[in-house]
């Protein structure tokens, strides 16, 4: 079985970022393991551009994106294998050795390593998911589908359009459905604002006349072979349907961006610990999981907003495990970070209180004039203080070990 140092499972921006930095460090024994035939995950179908701003200074499409390290990758001559899904991880009790297995068009792979890293990214949520009543047709795809038969197979998927979910994905969708000649009609959201970030409202719905509607949920789908219509409905401040409101829309599609799940199968696999409320990995600050030498970075650990913190993330991923292939080992994470109510989560979750760290966050509902404290032992230790706060965006705070200490749990609350 080939030994090495460390495995990325996942060749998307994370993934390439990690591989990159771990170079630059000198750990070569790697190596990349990614499903698709082609490496630069989830960017590869965004053609629209908006990424890059933070990390380069500059706003790039998916694909010039992902190219940057893609081209980084080929240069330092990285070893990748595509075309090869990963399907088992599993960790020996008395060595902490890792055990990878993939499916690849040649059979089985084994490798045994030191260190793993996931970055898996996240997959999206489907009608399943959120049970809306009504037949089956043919015509509702989850917009990340609808997004790759476009983009990538040059496909339309239909011509009279409702849009179910204001996220980022369902936003960009309706942009470029109207861009490609459909008609789309409107976005309907469940909950009292928006899911995505306010420059996609901007860019992608008022830009081009497409109306949002709040507080409103498909509640039946209609149509045998092909849909032919969705029934809307106002819903109430428990997001039940209201009785009476139902409007009906004549559409062929029906696209969803109800949300997004990290693809936790193989941290589960692997014996990781999961947090329900990030919906990914426990980490400490070192990105490192419950399981000594597995660390977690992107989409898989916790649904970023942009590309560019994933990059940076999976960065500081990776200096930590130079580190732990260096020393052994990294200082041990006792303190829990906890929330308040206006906390959906924070990355990361275990900290030890005598390093610097970044903290990642996002609050559960908008919130204005607010300010964000980071308190251990009553005394605050780090803030941010800001006009407008929202679920769409995460919040990034920086903390100096010098104000922490090696006892005490961290609180996270939002004042307002
Ligand atoms: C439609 C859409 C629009 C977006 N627009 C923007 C934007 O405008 N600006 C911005 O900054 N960000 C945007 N993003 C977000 C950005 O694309 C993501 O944050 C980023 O791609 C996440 O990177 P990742 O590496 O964590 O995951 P991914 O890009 O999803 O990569 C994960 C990789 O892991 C592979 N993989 C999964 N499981 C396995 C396995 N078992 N074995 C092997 N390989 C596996 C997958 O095939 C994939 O290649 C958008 C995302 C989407 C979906």
């Amino acid at each position: 079985m080939r030994q090495l140092d460390t495995v990325i499972i996942g060749g998307g921006p994370a993934g390439l970022s990690a591989a990159v930095r771990l170079w630059e460090k000198g750990i070569r024994n790697l190596l990349i393991l990614e499903r698709e035939k082609q490496l630069g995950g989830i960017l590869r179908q965004c053609i629209h551009d908006g990424f890059g701003l933070t990390r380069f200074g500059e706003t790039l499409s998916g694909p010039e994106y992902a190219q940057r390290f893609i081209s980084q990758v080929e240069e330092f001559d990285i070893p990748y294998i595509t075309d090869t899904t990963v399907i088992d991880i599993s960790v020996e009790e008395d060595t902490g050795k890792k055990k990878v297995v993939a499916a690849s068009k040649d059979g089985l792979l084994e490798f045994e390593a030191k260190t793993v890293i996931l970055t898996m990214g996240c997959r999206e949520r489907t009608r399943g998911a959120i049970s809306i009543p009504g037949e089956r047709p043919a015509g509702v795809y989850t917009a990340g589908v609808a997004q790759a038969y476009i983009n990538l197979q040059n496909k339309m998927v239909g011509r009279e359009v409702v849009i179910l979910g204001s996220g980022d994905i369902g936003m960009i969708m309706a942009r470029r459905m109207t861009l490609e000649g459909a008609h789309v009609q409107a976005v309907f959201e469940v909950q009292p604002y928006a899911s995505g970030l306010p420059r996609n409202i901007l860019q992608c719905l008022d830009d081009y006349g497409i109306p949002l509607y709040l507080s409103h949920t498909v509640t039946e789908i209609r149509g045998r072979e092909r849909l032919e219509s969705v029934v809307v409905s106002q819903v109430d401040e428990r997001m039940q349907p209201i009785k009476g409101t139902e409007k009906e829309y004549p559409c062929d599609t029906l696209i969803l961006s109800v949300g997004l799940i990290p693809e936790n199968e193989l941290s589960l696999a692997a014996g990781v610990e999961l947090d329900p409320r990030s919906k990914g990995a426990v980490v400490d600050e070192h990105h490192q999981t419950s399981v000594p030498g597995v660390f977690a970075a992107g989409n898989v650990l916790q649904v970023h907003d942009l590309v560019d913190f994933v990059s940076m993330e999976a960065e500081e991923l990776a200096d930590s495990v130079a580190a732990y292939l260096r020393e052994d080992g990294l200082t041990p994470c006792g303190l829990s970070v906890m929330t308040d109510g206006n906390v959906t989560h924070t990355i990361p979750q275990r900290i030890s209180g005598t390093e610097d760290f970044k903290l990642s966050m996002r609050v559960r509902r908008p919130m204005k004039d607010c300010r964000i404290e980071l308190v251990q032992g009553g005394q605050v230790v780090a803030e941010r203080r800001m006009k407008k706060a929202i679920p769409a965006e995460m919040i990034q705070i920086p903390v100096k070990a010098a104000k922490l200490n090696e006892k005490e749990d961290l609180e996270v609350k939002v004042v307002c």
